[in-house]
C-alpha cells in the first residue's frame, strides 16, 4: 500500500502564486478525480508533483509513503514510481517511441539504458491494439506528428506498461473521440484495479461511465474548495461551476 500526499502546497509560476495551500491524498488502488474551472491550478499541481523546476514550491510538501519528494529531480520521482502525463505533452521527435518505453522501464528498474527488448515491444503492441493506436507509432519519434488522440492514448499506454505506484493524468479524456474516451476510461480502471493510485483531472461527467472515483476534489483559484463523491461531478455537469459555487455559498 502506497500513499501520495500533497500537504498545504503553495506554488508560484513566474513569481505569481498559483497554488495557495492545496492538501489532498491518493492511495494505492484509488481513483481520485480533480475538477475545477479553467485556470484554477490543476495543471500547476500536476507539474509541481512531476517536479518541473519552473514551478516554485513556496511552502508545503509532497510526500510519497511519508517521505518528502519535494527536493527530488523529476527523474528521481519517476524512478520512485510516480508517472505524470501532461495536458499538453511535449514531442521529442529525435527519440523513437519504442526507445522511450524501454528507457522508462529501465529507469524504473534501476537498469542501464538498452535497445527495445522484443518482449517489451510485443507487450506494447498488444496494449496499442487495445487502445486503438496504430502499431507504427513505436517506430516514430515521440509525439512526432501524433494527433491529440494519439498523444493521450500513448500516454495511457506508457502508464499501463509501467504499472507505476501512482498515475497522474491531466485531462486524459480531452480531445478524444468516443472510442478513445472508452479506451482511456477502461485503461484507468485497469490501472487502479491492478493497484496503482490514480489522480486525474477532467471536465466531464462522461468519465463516470468507465471509472468509479474514490474521491472528488474541486479546485478554485488555487485552493481545494470542495471534496466529495461522484455526485459532485454530476452536479457540475448539470449546472456548471458558477451556479454550483453560488449555491454552496448560500448554504453556508
Ligand atoms: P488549470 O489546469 O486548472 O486550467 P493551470 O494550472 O493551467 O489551471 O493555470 C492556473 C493559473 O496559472 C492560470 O492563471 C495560468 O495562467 C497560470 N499559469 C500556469 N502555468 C503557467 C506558466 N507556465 N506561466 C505562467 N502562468 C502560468
Ligand atoms: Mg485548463
Ligand atoms: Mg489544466
Amino acid at each position: 500500500m502506497h500513499m501520495l500526499e500533497i500537504r498545504n502546497l503553495r506554488v508560484a509560476v513566474g513569481g505569481r502564486e498559483i497554488l495557495k495551500g492545496v492538501t489532498l491524498s491518493v492511495s494505492s488502488g484509488e481513483t481520485v478525480v480533480l475538477m475545477g474551472p479553467n485556470g484554477s491550478g490543476k495543471s500547476t499541481l500536476f507539474q509541481a508533483i512531476a517536479g518541473n523546476p519552473k514551478y516554485e514550491i513556496l511552502d508545503g510538501d509532497i510526500l510519497l509513503d511519508g517521505e518528502s519528494i519535494r527536493d527530488l529531480a523529476p527523474e528521481e520521482r519517476f524512478a520512485k514510481g510516480i508517472f505524470v502525463g501532461f495536458q499538453s505533452p511535449v514531442a521529442v521527435p529525435e527519440v523513437r517511441f519504442a526507445f522511450l518505453l524501454q528507457a522508462m522501464l529501465n529507469i524504473r528498474a534501476g537498469k542501464k539504458l538498452t535497445d527495445p527488448n522484443p518482449q517489451v515491444l510485443a507487450q506494447a503492441q498488444k496494449l496499442a491494439a487495445e487502445l486503438g493506436l496504430k502499431p507504427e507509432v513505436f517506430n516514430r519519434g515521440v509525439g512526432a506528428g501524433f494527433s491529440g488522440g494519439e498523444f493521450k492514448r500513448a500516454e495511457v499506454l506508457q502508464a499501463l506498461l509501467l504499472n507505476p505506484k501512482f498515475v497522474i493524468l491531466d485531462e486524459p479524456d480531452s480531445g478524444l473521440d468516443v472510442d478513445g474516451i472508452a479506451a482511456v476510461g477502461k485503461a484507468v480502471s485497469r490501472l487502479s484495479a491492478s493497484g496503482s493510485g490514480v489522480l486525474l483531472s477532467t471536465h466531464y461527467a462522461r468519465v463516470l461511465k468507465f471509472i468509479k472515483p474514490t474521491r472528488v476534489y474541486v479546485m478554485a483559484d488555487g485552493r481545494i474548495v470542495l471534496q466529495g463523491d461522484e455526485n459532485i461531478i454530476k452536479k457540475i455537469e448539470e449546472i456548471g461551476y458558477k451556479s454550483y459555487f453560488e449555491e454552496i455559498r448560500q448554504e453556508l
